[in-house]
């Protein structure tokens, strides 16, 4: 196109005034406030100058394209892209479980109840209602967390991230904390062990090599200055080959010869054997802390399935100190977290209902033949609702993700879908840009649907979303 010709075009969009004179614009302007109406004209008008100075096709601009009556729906999804949340919910088909970038763990029925319970009106959440005085916010897990775990004493702060931190920092500020360089780990969004480490004030002293690591590495550099041994659980990955760690029980033993206290960050705590349910072996939390671990440090977010919390849980003389630390107020639990973590503990109170309670475990175990079914009915929901590809159910492998469980073999049903007049590409940008978006990912040039992070009453969402932009992808 000349640029005469997109000239011409452009001197057609209407003005503002003239815009705001019409029926179509006065009725958005009884439904929205005045100035979200202006912001979304301008920005649905400048959309419009754009498409015009880049567009390669003149048939696709008419004269038809200027009325308000063409231009209104641009107007509305301006006005609707303001005023509706950005942050909102995302349909999960990637497979991954614990997804941090999609939120980690989606919350059980029981405890999203239970928050907006609290948060709708005022709450005990630091008033003690048999005494009529203030007491402490966490009072409301702690005992819950005593019982599951086996623990003296129980904390919790804003994450694992934050729990760490707090903890080197109380027990270690100023002094030596060994640990193994097999263990340096980072985590996803720049955690590192090393580095939260220099910020926390203790000195990291670091034992041993990367694949081996032996009790008197640790043992040689135990002197005067050293207040802690660490054991990091390598959460996201493993070293394999000619290796050697030494255990928290072996730790413990060592800790106890020179009087000092270990740690151990599990990353993705977990309060069930997950090895019951066809899973590899994690280690749980009780079993951290029966080893003898002084301080155990967890995420409320990845295998737990709750909310985004670190869980500190060990003996009450350096739980008390850690409580006091002033960097715990700035890494103070909020309330909403706070009764999402208790009614999530409370479902562990029974394993056989946990699994099915809490959306994360329920994922994790549910088993290859409910997959298949579900595939299967999923399948003939789309080729009912949808034209334009071909949909097979195929086998394929899902990830527990979140940083836990790095080498577990997870084989799933998924839908492989294949447009017929589309590329594959254009479907997955389409599904993630629908309404609720949904996540899905490539393999084989099929867009594949895993069925482990699907929920039931995400299908009818999921049938609309494919009918939609396999329409747009194919226009
Ligand atoms: C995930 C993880 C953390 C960080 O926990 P967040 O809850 O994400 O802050 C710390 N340490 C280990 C070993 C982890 O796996």
């Amino acid at each position: 196109m000349s640029q005469r010709e997109r000239g011409g075009y452009l001197r057609k969009i209407p003005k503002v005034d003239e815009l705001l004179s019409t029926e179509e614009v006065k009725r958005l302007l009884r439904s929205h406030p005045k100035e979200v109406v202006l912001e979304g004209i301008r920005r649905g008008l400048e959309r419009l100058r754009q498409d015009i100075l880049h567009t390669e096709r003149l048939d696709d601009l008419k004269d038809e394209t200027f009325p308000i009556s063409h231009l209104l729906p641009l107007f509305e999804e301006e006005i609707a892209g303001q005023v509706s949340p950005h942050l909102k919910r995302a349909i999960n088909a990637t497979g991954v479980v614990v997804h941090t970038n999609l939120g980690r763990s989606p919350l059980s029925e029981r405890t999203l109840r239970h928050l907006v319970e609290v948060s709708r009106g005022y709450s005990n959440l630091e008033y003690d209602l048999s005494q009529g005085e203030r007491r402490s916010r966490y009072v409301h897990v702690e005992e819950i967390l005593l019982r599951l775990s086996g623990a003296e004493a129980a904390l919790v702060v804003n994450n694992n991230a934050g729990a760490v931190l707090l903890t080197l920092n109380t027990l270690a500020a100023g002094s030596e904390v060994v640990v193994s360089r097999g263990e340096l780990v980072e985590i996803g969004g720049a955690f590192r062990i090393p580095d939260v480490m220099a910020r926390s004030g203790a000195v990291l002293k670091e034992v041993g090599t990367t694949n081996r690591t032996h009790l008197r590495d640790y043992e040689e550099v135990i002197g005067e200055n050293t207040t802690l041994l660490l054991k990091v659980h390598t959460s996201n990955y493993r070293v394999v080959g000619f290796t050697s760690e030494v255990t928290l029980e072996e730790l413990v033993q060592l800790g106890k010869k020179y009087d000092i206290p270990v740690m151990n960050d599990l990353g993705s705590g977990c309060f069930i054997d997950l090895s019951r349910y066809g899973l590899e072996k994690e280690p749980t939390v009780q079993e951290a802390l029966k080893a003898g671990a002084d301080v155990v440090t967890f995420s409320g977010d990845k295998l737990l399935g709750g909310p985004q919390a670190g869980i500190i849980l060990g003996k009450k003389e350096l739980i008390d100190r850690i409580k006091v630390n002033p960097l715990n107020r700035a890494l103070r639990i909020d309330k909403l977290t706070l009764a999402a973590l208790e009614s999530t503990l409370i479902c562990y109170l029974s394993e056989e209902e946990v699994v099915k309670e809490i959306p994360t475990l329920r994922m994790l175990t549910t088993t290859l033949e409910q997959l298949r079914k579900r595939a299967r009915s999923l399948e003939r929901l789309l080729k009912r609702e949808t034209e334009g590809a071909e949909i097979e159910v195929i086998r394929e492998n899902s990830q527990v993700g979140g940083g836990a469980l790095p080498l577990q073999d997870l084989p799933t049903w998924a839908l492989g879908i294949k447009p017929q007049r589309a590329s594959v590409e254009a479907l997955e940008v389409g599904l993630r840009n629908q309404n609720p978006p949904v996540i899905a990912r490539i393999a084989n040039d099929q867009l594949i649907l895993d069925l482990r992070t699907i929920q039931d009453d995400e299908f009818k969402a999921i049938a609309q979303g494919i009918a939609q932009a396999l329409k747009k992808a194919s226009d």
